[in-house]
């Protein structure tokens, strides 16, 4: 397995594995045995260079080249419809205006489910996977 070495101003080597989806402040610091405010200056550090990211409190991400940009903007190229829903949907009314869809996390993974009709339009098992997501509004 790959993995990317870091050298920490202590003589401390930092290992990330490039594959490693996140990884927690305390890890580093236990594989590092630096500090909490020396750990927190490395990142910063390789942050500023642009080879960690910060993806919430205390949780990170080796920025690597497979990562790709999410967009914020419309990316929708197949939209999700409850079938009830446009069996139903009224003469001049497009399938957006009709639609009353909520979307949310379960603790599978992210769910669709038709507000009228109260049914699951869709439920994406991620299988204990985290992937990466652009929550910004824009
Ligand atoms: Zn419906």
């Amino acid at each position: 397995m790959e993995n990317i070495r870091f050298e920490v101003a202590t003589g401390k080597v930092l290992k990330l594995m490039k594959d490693e989806n996140l990884i927690y402040l305390w890890d580093i610091m236990k594989r590092t045995a630096l500090t909490s405010t020396e750990t927190t200056e490395v990142l910063d550090s390789l942050i500023a260079k642009g080879l960690v990211s910060k993806v919430a409190d205390y949780e990170y991400r080796l920025v690597t080249e497979k990562q790709v940009e999410i967009p914020t903007k419309l990316s929708i190229h197949s939209y999700m419809h409850c079938g009830m829903c446009l069996d139903e949907l009224p003469e001049n009314t497009s399938p957006r205006e009709w639609s009353q869809l909520e979307v949310g996390f379960t603790s599978l993974g992210l769910q669709v489910w038709c507000k009228r009709h109260e049914v699951n339009v869709c439920h994406i098992n991620f299988e204990g996977v985290q992937h990466p997501a652009n929550m910004e509004t824009k």
